[in-house]
């Protein structure tokens, strides 16, 4: 098992991708602890034999006081999901200005609150793992996604940055960039747009939540001990 005595915490575990990597990483030794808004994070947890606990971490008071409570509970966090993400598609000249604030509100100021909550005592422990589910968008535009792909880009640079702050206490920080993953998410899609994506992708098929929690797996072990400040790309080969 390869996440044997460790405590991992996932955000918007209760479905699509986030609910694949808790599962993994239940199945792989882990206490997992899934945060989201979503009630349904209750029966993954049970199914895993994990916690749920309910919240938004666009809130800075329930993200604290939350990571209070875990870290009362489990007394310390080896590995941080930030997976909870939004989208809020249209052209720049139709976005208004809450459909940038939202998406900007949970894909990246979500993350930092989540982090700067368990980067103390992650530093304290000089052990740590974390791990923010960007997108191939952050890494090149798309039409149709300007808030979400600064969300992503953002999270991209956020994440070299806390790998910098983190490294000299052994706390690692890294990116994945799924590409098109079939989840809730993606499902909304026009089967037009979801049609063309095929097009781009070499090996071929859409990607499976399975495929990125095999990877934050990889990134939670101490196998990738000596990896910190990356971005890993889950798309089939679209973006190379
Ligand atoms: P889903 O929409 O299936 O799951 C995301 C979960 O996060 C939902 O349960 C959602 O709840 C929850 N969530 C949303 N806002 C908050 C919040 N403020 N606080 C806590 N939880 C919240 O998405 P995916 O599994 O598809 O995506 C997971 C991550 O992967 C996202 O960051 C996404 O951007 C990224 N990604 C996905 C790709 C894909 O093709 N699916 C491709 C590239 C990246 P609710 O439904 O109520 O909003």
């Amino acid at each position: 098992m390869r996440l044997k005595n460790k405590v991992a915490l996932v955000t918007g575990g209760a479905r699509g991708i986030g609910e694949a990597i808790a599962t993994l990483f239940a199945k792989e030794g882990a206490k997992v602890i899934i945060w989201d808004v979503l009630p349904e994070g209750e029966e993954v947890a049970k199914r895993i034999n994990g916690a749920f606990y309910k919240v938004d971490i666009t809130s800075a008071k329930e993200v604290k006081e939350n990571a209070d409570q875990v870290l009362s509970e489990y007394r310390k966090l080896d590995v941080l999901v930030n997976n909870a993400g939004i989208t809020r598609d249209t052209l720049i000249l139709r976005m208004d200005e809450e459909d940038w604030d939202k998406v900007l509100a949970v894909n990246l100021k979500g993350a930092f609150l989540v982090t700067k909550a368990f980067f103390r005592g992650m530093m304290k422990e000089r052990n740590g793992s974390i791990i923010n589910i960007a997108s191939v968008i952050g890494l090149m535009g798309n039409a149709g996604q300007a808030n979400y792909a600064a969300s992503k880009g953002g999270l991209i640079a956020f994440t070299k940055s806390v790998a910098k702050e983190g490294a000299s206490r052994n706390v690692r920080a890294n990116c994945i960039a799924p590409g098109y993953i079939e989840t809730p998410m993606t499902e909304k899609l026009p089967e037009d747009v979801k049609k063309k994506y095929l097009e781009y992708i070499p090996l071929g098929r859409y990607g499976k939540p399975e495929d990125v929690a095999n990877a934050a797996l990889f990134l939670a072990s101490d196998e990738s001990a000596y990896i910190t400040g990356q971005v890993i790309v889950v798309d089939g080969g679209m973006v190379m």
